[in-house]
């Protein structure tokens, strides 16, 4: 079975990712606009027609931009919470009743041979969640947008094989940075984002709970870099004993693009 993951944006510019298998073929939130988006998958040869679904995480335009448009254009369900409709309604505009599929925080539902598992996240949106995606025995989790990493969802994505998990900024610069006093306390808050610090102590319990790979992202463009990102947990995992590259593979998803084509294969 031949199972692949990508993310095709990743930052508070814009959120999206793939996740392609035999069975079933699904975007993880499409927060660029349609035509970039588009753009994105032609360039990876991938006929956006095959799209079998859109999972959408939570209705900030960074996650849902170009939801409506693609929807319409290649006829695509939209898999989203009622308050997540709700929410975004205006921003991604009408969609066929059809596609409008509702799904609920705690309830697994299965798009082809994908099992998807959403959970509650901290977040100041209407009702986000993270998604558990399990094909064939293998598990991808995607953690963004959240506030602090509570202990349930800690556990289950140990299960995962890999685990996109939101490293958004570095305290120090966004405490030094440009942002309005508003926004940076939002930004720190328990509704807010993961800082590069507390993505590090994630990515200790997962990488010694037999996670394989980590891929750090939405990155701020403000208050962060990849770099600072990438050796903050780094350094954390070297300093608990852990080997990369042997023990866990850590990488950064890129602001644009897909660095790496994740084979997850089985
Ligand atoms: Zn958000
Ligand atoms: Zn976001």
């Amino acid at each position: 079975m031949q199972i692949k993951f990508l993310t095709l944006f990743s930052g508070s510019s814009g959120n999206c990712a793939l996740l392609a298998t035999e069975g079933a073929k699904l975007l993880i939130d499409a927060g660029k606009p349609g035509t970039a988006i588009l753009q994105q998958l032609d360039k990876l040869k991938f006929d956006t027609s095959s799209l079998n679904g859109i999972l959408v995480t939570h209705e900030h335009t960074d996650h849902a931009k170009g939801v409506g448009v693609l929807s319409r254009k290649y006829d695509i369900p939209v898999y989203a919470t009622a308050a997540t409709f709700a929410a975004m309604e205006k921003t991604i505009g009408p969609l066929a009743t059809k596609n409008q599929m509702v799904i609920c925080a705690g309830s697994e539902f299965c798009v082809g041979n994908i099992c998807v598992q959403p959970l509650s996240i901290p977040h100041d949106a209407a009702d986000p969640v993270g998604f558990m995606l399990r094909c064939a025995g293998r598990m991808v989790a995607q953690l963004t947008d959240l506030g602090y990493m509570p202990k349930n969802i800690l556990e289950v994505a140990s299960e995962a094989d890999l685990v996109v998990l939101e490293s958004n900024h570095d305290i120090e610069m966004l405490k030094n940075g440009p942002y309005p006093a508003m926004l940076k306390k939002r930004v720190l808050g328990r509704r807010g984002h993961l800082s590069n610090d507390t993505a590090a102590d994630s990515a200790i319990t997962l990488a010694c709970r037999g996670v394989n790979t980590i891929v750090l992202g939405h990155l701020s463009a403000q208050n962060n870099t990849e770099t600072v990102a990438y050796k903050t947990v780094a350094n954390a995992l070297s300093r608990e004993g852990l080997c990369l590259g042997e023990d866990i593979q850590l990488e950064v998803a890129p602001r644009e693009g897909p660095r790496v084509a994740f084979d997850l294969s089985v």
